[in-house]
Formats: structure tokens, sequence, C-alpha cells
């Protein structure tokens, strides 16, 4: 493979190697999906995710959580970590929203006792099921150990976001982490941004995240920009 080559391209991100065989190059797409269906481009997404994860990135690394994040080396790319991924998405919960108010009979909004950490089984072009640790045991591609590194990685990294995002107005309701294995060692992969995360206006309630694409709301350009702003302190 050449230097420069596309290892992997997703419905949101492309990532390619670079000289350095520890270091990847990762560009951030405009275009959406939503619910596996649904498909189209948000105006600059691109943009303003690579713009999000590199603050959000780097306030993790100034807290000591191991990322991937390195350097952002153009208005869409970042260099990252090489990583191999676990097939697993982690989400983390503060508040009800989406599936988990039918599961628990719970109001969209409501105000969870403490966060709530669910397991979905990565897998293309199928839904990602839930898991609990003794499916994530039989399915063995996970230790016990590592995925409770990461669990703990992902509730420290909600207690940062939580209190971030709430400085600037926003209530974090939940968001998706991906983790993968460098150097013997777990680190956090992937993004994160509107398009994984749920961020609620605290006075308002609006939303400001990817809910906007997958329920046709509109004003998602304008909910991305938002987030940037007030993330650089400029409303
Ligand atoms: N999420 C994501 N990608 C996924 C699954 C979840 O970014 O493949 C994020 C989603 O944006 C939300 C949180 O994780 O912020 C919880 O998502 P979930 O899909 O479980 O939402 P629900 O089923 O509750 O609508």
């Amino acid at each position: 493979m050449l230097v420069g080559d596309k290892v992997y391209e997703g419905r949101t991100k492309i990532l390619y190697n670079t000289a350095d065989p520890d270091l990847y190059r990762l560009y951030f797409k405009d275009e959406a999906t939503a619910f596996g269906k649904r498909r189209g481009a948000i105006a600059e997404k691109g943009v303003y995710n690579a713009q999000i994860s590199t603050i959000l990135f780097t306030l993790l690394s100034e807290a000591g959580i191991p990322n991937h994040y390195r350097e952002k080396i153009g208005e869409r790319v970042l260099l990252v970590k090489k990583l191999v991924m676990y097939p697993l998405i982690i989400v983390v919960r503060n508040a009800v929203a989406g599936s988990l108010a039918p599961r628990l009979g719970l109001e969209e909004g409501f105000q969870l006792l403490e966060p709530v950490v669910e397991y979905y089984y990565k897998r293309e072009g199928a839904d990602n099921p839930l898991l609990n640790e003794s499916h994530l045991n039989t399915l063995g591609f996970i230790s016990a150990g590592r995925l409770q590194t990461c669990s703990i990685l992902a509730l420290q990294t909600n207690l940062l976001l939580r209190n971030y995002f709430a400085h600037r107005g926003l209530l974090l309701v939940d968001f998706k982490l991906e983790f993968g294995l460098a150097d013997e060692k777990v680190f956090l992969g992937d993004e994160i941004s509107p398009d994984t995360c749920r961020l609620w206006d605290v006075g308002t309630g609006e939303k400001l995240d990817k809910d906007r694409f997958r329920w046709d709301m509109g004003g998602v350009e304008e909910a991305y920009r938002e987030v940037v702003e007030r993330l650089l302190g400029q409303v």
C-alpha cells in the first residue's frame, strides 16, 4: 500500500495511511445517514465535526484519557494514532432519549439517577444489537479486563464532557464512543461530534445534533455551527 492510500471509507469519514506507520489521516465528509436508510449531506458538517472533535479530544488528552487524536492538519483532516478497533459501540446516557424512552417506559428528557452504559455489537449491513457483558464474554473479541477499562474511560469521558458542555449551555443527553487497541493498550478512537452526541440547549431544550437530520427538523447546519461557536466561546 502506498503512502496516502485510502485504508477504509465509512459513511461519514475516510481513513488514509501516511508516511508514518503509526498514524492515519482521518477525513470528515459532509455525508449523513440515518436509520441505515436516509442519506443526505449537511453542508460543512465535515469541517464542523473535525473542529468539534479536535476541541473535545484535546480536552480529554489534557485530562489523561488516552485517545487517537494527535493533530489537526486541515479543515476536515485530523492526524490520528492507528488503532485496531473493537466491533463495539459504547453508549453513555445521562437523560432519556430515543429508544430508551419506550424501553424503560419513561418520558424523553427524564434525568437518569446515574449514567447508563450500554454496549452494541457493530456489524456492517446489520442492525447493531444491544449486548450485555455475558454476550460480550461469549463473543470473545474483548477480554473482561479491557471491557472494564473501556467502560471506566467512557464514564470518565462522560463526566468531563458533561461538565464542559454544561458550561456552554448544552445538556449532554447521550453519546457513543468506539475504542481500539494499540501498543497493547486501550485508546478512544473515532469522533466526538453532534453526529455522535445528543446535545440540547439547557434553557430551551432545542436539539443541536443529528436528531435534526434524523427527524427532518430543518436547521441542521445551523445547529452544528451553533455547537462550534459555543465551544469556541463565540456565543
Ligand atoms: N450513536 C451513534 N452511532 C451509532 C449509535 C448511536 O452516534 O451507531 C449515538 C447517537 O447519536 C446518540 C447515542 O449514541 O447520541 C445513543 O444512540 P442510539 O442509537 O442508541 O439512540 P436511540 O436508539 O436511543 O435513538
